[in-house]
């Protein structure tokens, strides 16, 4: 993970002070990394943006999930800690995610944050882990990363290796996850070409952090 520009120790917020600032009406920010959901689709291309963002720029840190799924094919060696479920069980039961789930038969989850994270740290998450991290987390950004249509999702959901029938669960999943991120004020980013939305991630991020409390 990218460590922070910064020398002073970053450290996650272990209860988060939802008080009202008296001037803004907005919960206080817990200090530490500003941090970033990316969800969306499978296939919408949110990895492959965190992954830009994150080479391009030592303050960025990528959070790596712990998933019980098997590994496909397309998946970069350290897309994810791939655990056994027995493994999953355990670090969950120890306190050792700060959110996770379980989505189409496996478990995923974020492990708790460590020291030297970088100023921002993106999670590249589902829209129920958005949730759990706002509840501890009011100032996450989440950002739902979208493809332009169902049928250029399920080209791509094909093309990286889920079989025609993940692919179209797949889309369902997603429908019912743009309701969810709707809800929860996530902002859309849609992603018909990868420079644009990656570009539109990065000003949506230094927009935030410009409003952001100095650690
Ligand atoms: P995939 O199997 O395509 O890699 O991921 C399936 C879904 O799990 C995606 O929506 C992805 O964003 C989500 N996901 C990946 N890691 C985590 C995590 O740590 N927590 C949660 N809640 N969802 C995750």
């Amino acid at each position: 993970m990218a460590s922070a520009s910064s020398s002073e120790p970053i450290c996650w917020p272990a209860s988060a002070d939802l008080t009202p600032v008296a001037d803004t009406g907005r919960p206080a920010d817990p200090g530490g990394p500003l941090v970033v959901v990316l969800s969306g689709p499978g296939g919408a291309g949110k990895g492959t943006i965190a992954r830009i963002l994150a080479a391009a720029d030592d303050s960025i840190g990528l959070s790596v999930s712990w998933t019980s799924r098997d590994r496909r094919s397309d998946d970069a060696d350290d897309a994810y800690v791939f655990v056994d479920r027995a493994a999953f069980e355990a670090r969950r039961d120890e306190g050792g995610f700060i959110e996770w789930n379980e989505f189409l038969g496996c478990y995923y989850g974020t492990p708790v944050p460590g020291a030297d994270d970088g100023q921002v740290l993106l999670f590249e998450i589902d829209v129920a882990g958005g949730r759990q991290v706002l509840q501890s987390d009011p100032g996450a950004l989440c950002l739902f990363v979208d493809a332009p249509d169902d049928d250029e999702l399920r080209r791509r959901l094909v093309d990286r290796g889920d079989g025609t029938e993940r692919a179209d669960t797949r889309i369902v999943e997603a429908m019912r996850e743009r309701a969810e991120a709707a809800d929860l004020g996530y902002t859309i980013v849609l992603n018909a070409d990868l420079d644009r939305a990656v570009r539109e991630v990065a000003a949506l991020i230094a927009a935030r952090l410009a409003t952001k409390s100095p650690r």
